[in-house]
């Protein structure tokens, strides 16, 4: 393969990051990060995928972010993993290109971004995973899909009291489910407390992250589901959002 200057200078800073997060990545992984930050950017242009455009940044603040998952959680060969809200693949498609045995479905609300998707996983050689293109409140009340993964992830989609009703239905007893936050969570976690055990679920343990090279915080809530979600959740698309559960506890 033939790199421009540009593509070497990412290239190394996409190996030195990830190995301050020990992950080595293989010649191999490197060339499926490269294709996929050139197909952003070209997709880019047509559809809204991302606002974050330099490579640099795209590196940082969407690969790299999403590779600190493994921070938190181990994947296993054949884990079912549903990322939920993945909108241009994060956090799912990079640990894909990272572990390439799990069992990964993708799941967002928008076609454009569900079409960008599938062309993508066709040119990374990634066919084994799943898009799914419509709303969690509804694929969530699906047999097909509720109480069927073992871990959930999200990123950048809604305040945890929401996305406790969006992601605790499709996990099974057991399971976990994997909040990407920002810098300040604290707040956010005392409010979706009783939700979350509402729900079925239990905080288990919150992970600090700084990112390598540009040094922002990050925080990595995991949650546990224990008991089985009642019927009635999720509600009808848009009520989780409208309505927060905690709101009507209050
Ligand atoms: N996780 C990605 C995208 C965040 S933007 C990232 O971190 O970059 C939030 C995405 O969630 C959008 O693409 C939006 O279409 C999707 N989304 C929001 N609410 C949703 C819902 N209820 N069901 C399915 N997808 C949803």
């Amino acid at each position: 393969m033939n790199h421009s200057p540009l593509t070497i200078r990412t290239d190394q800073l996409l190996r030195e990051s990830a190995g301050l997060l020990d992950c080595r990545l293989s010649d191999h992984q490197v060339e499926q990060f490269i294709t996929y930050l050139e197909e952003i950017k070209s997709w880019n242009r047509r559809i809204n995928l991302t606002s974050i455009e330099s490579p640099e940044d795209i590196v940082l603040k969407h690969f790299i972010d999403s590779l600190t998952c493994l921070k938190a959680v181990s994947l296993s060969e054949g884990l079912k993993v549903l990322d939920l809200g993945t909108g241009a693949g994060f956090p799912g498609i990079p640990l894909a290109i990272y572990q390439p045995q799990i069992d990964l479905t993708l799941l967002d609300s928008m076609r454009k971004r569900a079409e960008f998707l599938k062309h993508l996983k066709c040119v990374l050689g990634l066919p084994e995973i799943k898009i799914l293109c419509g709303r969690a409140e509804e694929y969530g009340r699906d047999r097909t899909e509720r109480e069927q993964y073992k871990l959930i992830l999200s990123r950048a989609v809604s305040n945890l009291s929401v996305l406790a009703e969006l992601a605790l239905p499709f996990l099974r007893v057991g399971g976990e489910f994997l909040a990407m936050k920002g810098k300040e969570v604290r707040e956010e976690i005392e409010a979706a407390r009783e939700t979350i055990a509402l729900l079925g679920g239990r905080l288990k343990e919150v992970t600090e992250i700084i990112l390598p090279m540009i040094d922002q915080k990050r925080h990595l809530v995991l949650i546990n589901k224990e008991k089985e979600t009642p019927d009635r959740y999720p509600r009808r698309p848009g009520i989780p959002q409208k309505r927060p559960i905690t709101v009507i506890a209050q």
